[in-house]
C-alpha cells in the first residue's frame, strides 16, 4: 500500500469514529482496546463520572447543569459541607430530593452572602480610611495656607502705619485660622468615628460568620479554616494531631419526648462539656447534634484520655426537663477519634473519624472508638 492510500484509510477511520460518536454510540469496538490499557488518570475520571451519574440516578435527580455541578462538588468534596450533609442524610436513609438539595444550596448561598457582607464592610472601611487620609491631607494643606497667609499679613503689618489696622488684620487671620481648624477637627472626628463604627461592625460580622449561636462555639465553616491551617502547621512542626467527631446518642428521643427547647439545652450542655477540654483541643459545632474536636500535639492515646474523660463526666450527669420537672434520662454522646496524619488528606481523616463514630454507635453508644 502506498503512502497516499494509507493516509486515506486513516482519514476514513477517523471520520467513521466521529460518526459513531455523533450517533451516540460511544467508541467503536475497534477503538476500545485503548480502554484495556491502564491509564490511572482516565480511570479516575471515569470513576468520577460514574459516581456523579450514579448519584443523580439513585436519587432520581434531573441531569441539569446545577445538579451536575452539585454532584461534582459532592463527589470531589470540593464543597465539604454539602458532601457531609448529603452523606449524613444518605446514612440516615432519608431521601435526597430536588427540593431538599435546593434548600441546602440556598443555605450555602446564605454562607456566601455572609462572606459578601464581610467583603462589603471591609470595602466600606477601606473607603472610610481613605476619607480619613484625605481629611489629614487637607488639614496639612490648611496649615501651610495659614503659614503663607501669616507671612503675607506680617508683611502688611510691617508696612502699615495704623495700629488699629494691624490689630484688625491680625484678628482676621486668627479668626480664619480658628474657623478652619474647628472645621478640620470636626471632619477628622467624624471620619474617626465612622472608621471605629465600621471596624466594630466588621469585627462583629466576622464573629457572626464563624460562631454557632446556639452553643457559642465556632461553627463548621470556622472549623474548616482551623483544620486546614492546623494541618499545615502541625505537619511543618512534625507534631501529632488527632481529630474526633462526637454525636449525641438517641438525641431524637430527647426532642420527641421533651421538646425542641430541651433538646437545645442538651446540645448546649454537651457543647460546654466539650469546651471544658478545649485547652487540649479546638472544639466546634459540626452541625445538628454533632461536634468536631482537633487535638494538636496529642497522639491517639493522649487525645483518647482527654475525650473519654469528658464523655464519662458528661454521662454521669442527670438532666431534668425544666418544664415538666421529669428526669431526661441518661444523656450520653459517642465519639470517633482518628490520628489525622495516618491519612493522606483532611477529608479522609474526617471520613475515618466518622466511620469510627459509626462503630461507636453500633457497639452500643456512650463510648469513643478509634479509627
Ligand atoms: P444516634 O444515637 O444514632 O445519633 O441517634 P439520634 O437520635 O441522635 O440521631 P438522629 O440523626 O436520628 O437524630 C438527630 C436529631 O437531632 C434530628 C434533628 O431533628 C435533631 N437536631 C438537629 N439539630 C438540632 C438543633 O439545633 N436543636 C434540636 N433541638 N434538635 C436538633
Ligand atoms: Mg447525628
Ligand atoms: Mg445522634
Amino acid at each position: 500500500m502506498g503512502h497516499e492510500s494509507r493516509v486515506g484509510v486513516r482519514e476514513e477511520q477517523a471520520s467513521g469514529a466521529r460518526l459513531w460518536r455523533l450517533l451516540g454510540l460511544g467508541t467503536r469496538p475497534s477503538e476500545r482496546r485503548h480502554d484495556r490499557m491502564p491509564n490511572p488518570r482516565n480511570a479516575h475520571r471515569s470513576q468520577l463520572l460514574e459516581a456523579i451519574s450514579e448519584f443523580l440516578l439513585r436519587h432520581d435527580l434531573a441531569v441539569s447543569p446545577d445538579n451536575l455541578l452539585r454532584a461534582h462538588a459532592i463527589m470531589t468534596k470540593t464543597n465539604m459541607r454539602l458532601a457531609n450533609i448529603v452523606l449524613d442524610r444518605e446514612e440516615a436513609g432519608e431521601p435526597i430530593t430536588q427540593a431538599w438539595l435546593d434548600e441546602q444550596m440556598s443555605e450555602c448561598d446564605t454562607t456566601d452572602s455572609t462572606s459578601s457582607n464581610l467583603d462589603r464592610l471591609a470595602r466600606e472601611l477601606d473607603r472610610s480610611m481613605e476619607r480619613f487620609g484625605e481629611s489629614t491631607r487637607s488639614a496639612h494643606e490648611a496649615a501651610s495656607d495659614y503659614g503663607a497667609k501669616l507671612a503675607q499679613q506680617t508683611e502688611m503689618v510691617a508696612n502699615s502705619s495704623s495700629e488699629e489696622e494691624v490689630v484688625t488684620s491680625l484678628a482676621q487671620v486668627a479668626r480664619a485660622m480658628l474657623d478652619r481648624t474647628r472645621e478640620m477637627e470636626a471632619q477628622m472626628k467624624k471620619s474617626d468615628e465612622e472608621s471605629r463604627h465600621l471596624r466594630r461592625n466588621l469585627a462583629k460580622a466576622r464573629r457572626d460568620a464563624s460562631i454557632d449561636h446556639l452553643t457559642n462555639l465556632p461553627n463548621r465553616r470556622a472549623f474548616e479554616d482551623v483544620y486546614k491551617s492546623e494541618w499545615v502547621a502541625a505537619q511543618a512542626e512534625m507534631e501529632p494531631m488527632c481529630l474526633a467527631l462526637c454525636d449525641i446518642d438517641f438525641f431524637k428521643n430527647v426532642n420527641d419526648t421533651h421538646g425542641h427547647d430541651t433538646g437545645d439545652r442538651v446540645i448546649r450542655a454537651v457543647a460546654q462539656a466539650l469546651d471544658r477540654i478545649s485547652d487540649s483541643c479546638h472544639v466546634a459545632r459540626h452541625g445538628g447534634e454533632e461536634f468536631v474536636l482537633l487535638f494538636r500535639g496529642l497522639d491517639l492515646a493522649g487525645a483518647n484520655v482527654a475525650l473519654d474523660a469528658a464523655r464519662e463526666r458528661f454521662a454521669a450527669r442527670h438532666f431534668v426537663d425544666k418544664v415538666s420537672g421529669k428526669a431526661i434520662g441518661g444523656v450520653t454522646f459517642s465519639g470517633g477519634l482518628t490520628d489525622v496524619f495516618a491519612h493522606p488528606d483532611l477529608s479522609s481523616a474526617l471520613r475515618s473519624a466518622d466511620a469510627a463514630l459509626y462503630r461507636a454507635k453500633e457497639a452500643g453508644r456512650n463510648r469513643i472508638e478509634l479509627g
